[in-house]
């Protein structure tokens, strides 16, 4: 399998480099050159498949021979074995068709565990067997921190160094990352916010001076691997709910970055039979006014009650418009390049195909926060509040009732304790068993101030050589 870049004017690579590189030279995100497709007798084949079987049948032709067949079904062991349900992904029924599929039952409590865990993984066996040592370094708001601390911390030929906002993420977020003591694990609070630890991130991958040569790895959804490892519960939940031709099954996604709702756009590529794919957003709501009005203006950030979905910009949503541009990177490029200066529209028939493919919904931290408490009412069932914007979005845009609807259930509640707090439910969350001393556990963390070349020093300092 070759790996494209969306601006076509940079070298096609293997996945191995797609991996390894981030963001292509040109400005662009990789893509695969083409997509595997399952028709409705492998689909029923998969049926009786467990979670790791599935995973390797529906990605190993974005693998191609890079990996070979035994190492690869290691590695996926491996990434899942920390998960402590054992159906990985278990559904939950809410209502008559309607579902949820809980995908937080990995080792910090939200779904980026599925990717990350794998591209620990991943990187583990590719640096081995280039004898290489990377640095990886990351911002989080929270979630993607913690996921990628224990995705890559058993990685021995990466050092791993996390941005986050000094007093500015919760405490369960901050103690899953910080508790976290090996000694390639560097965890440095900046006096600042999130926007200021996300541009210094920028800053160092353009210009990568400091590191003396050194590969600067990202982990963010901008790599492919992560989105490939989101497809496979596309295809497991589907297939435990009976989905055929016949039977086609639809999904509402809480999305911010539309990484997670690609994987299910891919999914429904590659012959899943999905019916509605909805986009849920927060009041950052920059895809929602996209697909509902061809809007796509810039507005600034909205600070909510589901912070893992606060962004201006969706990094993966030049992946959908190369598709909507016919795969032309020429014409995507110029059409990048104008938004520079006036954000805005696309032609009205590629909108028009956008539109077809996708349902989208908004929803404010008022109304999250009142769902938590409806759900909770009905069901006994408590959201976390990314998850209530995806129950609502599903609710809202649902056009038949006999076609089952699943929600990506994206976090445990224990993690987002503000929103349920404000929702007024009458109980608080716990701690799964397994992280119930977190509180208790020794902290490691460096408050960095606000600057560039502190940064620079820390990671310069302490990278593996
Ligand atoms: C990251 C995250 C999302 C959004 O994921 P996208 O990659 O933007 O689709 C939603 N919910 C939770 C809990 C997250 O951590």
């Amino acid at each position: 399998m070759k790996y494209i870049s969306t601006r076509l004017d940079a070298p096609a690579l293997s996945f191995e480099d797609v991996v390894l590189q981030g963001l292509a030279t040109d400005g662009g995100l990789y893509v695969p050159d083409f997509l595997p497709r399952f028709d409705d007798k492998k689909l029923s084949q998969m049926k009786k498949m467990t979670y790791q079987e599935l995973f390797f049948e529906v990605t190993e032709c974005f693998i191609g021979d890079e990996i070979d067949r035994n190492t690869y079904r290691e590695i996926i062991a491996k990434s899942y074995k920390n998960f402590s349900h054992e159906a990985i992904a278990p559904l939950k029924q809410l209502n008559q068709n309607e579902f949820l599929l809980e995908l937080f039952h990995g080792p910090t409590l939200a779904f980026k565990d599925f990717a990350l865990q794998f591209l620990g993984n991943l990187l583990e066996h590719f640096l081995t067997k280039r004898n290489e040592n990377i640095v990886i370094v990351g911002a989080t708001s929270g979630d993607t921190g913690s996921a990628a601390i224990q995705g890559c911390k058993a990685c021995k030929h990466a050092s791993i160094f996390i941005l986050h906002p000094h007093n500015k993420v919760s405490e369960v977020q901050r103690k899953q990352m910080t508790s976290v003591i090996e000694d390639n694990v560097f965890n440095i609070a900046i006096s600042g916010n999130f926007d200021d630890c996300q541009s210094m991130v920028k800053e160092m991958f353009k210009d990568q001076s400091f590191l003396n040569g050194k590969r600067m790895v990202a982990v963010n959804s901008i790599n492919f691997a992560r989105i490939m490892a989101q497809i496979v519960y596309y295809f497991y939940c589907s297939l435990r709910l009976g989905a055929s031709k016949e039977n086609a099954i639809s999904f509402s996604v809480p999305t911010g970055n539309f990484g997670d709702i690609f994987a299910g756009y891919l999914a429904r590529n590659m012959g899943l039979p999905i019916n509605q794919l909805v986009v849920a957003t927060n009041k950052n709501d920059i895809l929602h006014r996209f697909i509902s009005q061809n809007d796509y203006k810039l507005e600034s950030l909205h600070h909510t009650l589901s912070p893992s979905m606060d962004i201006m910009v969706s990094s993966n949503f030049e992946r959908l418009l190369f598709d909507l541009f016919g795969r032309d990177g020429e014409a995507l490029s110029e059409q990048m390049n104008a938004w520079k200066t006036a954000s805005g529209s696309i032609e009205e028939y590629r909108w028009q195909a956008a539109r077809a493919l996708f349902d989208s919904y908004s929803v404010n931290d008022e109304r999250t926060c009142e769902v938590i408490k409806e759900v909770f009412d009905e069901t006994e069932y408590l959201l976390d509040p990314h998850t209530a914007i995806g129950v609502e979005a599903a609710r809202q845009c649902r056009r038949d009732r006999a076609i089952p609807m699943v929600t990506l259930a994206t976090a445990h509640p224990v993690k987002f304790p503000e929103a349920i707090e404000k929702s007024g439910v009458d109980i608080s969350p716990e701690l799964p068993h397994h992280l119930s001393d977190l509180f208790g556990r020794k902290e490691k963390y460096d408050v960095i101030e606000n600057n560039l070349a502190s940064v620079h020093r820390k990671v310069a300092e302490h990278r593996r050589k």
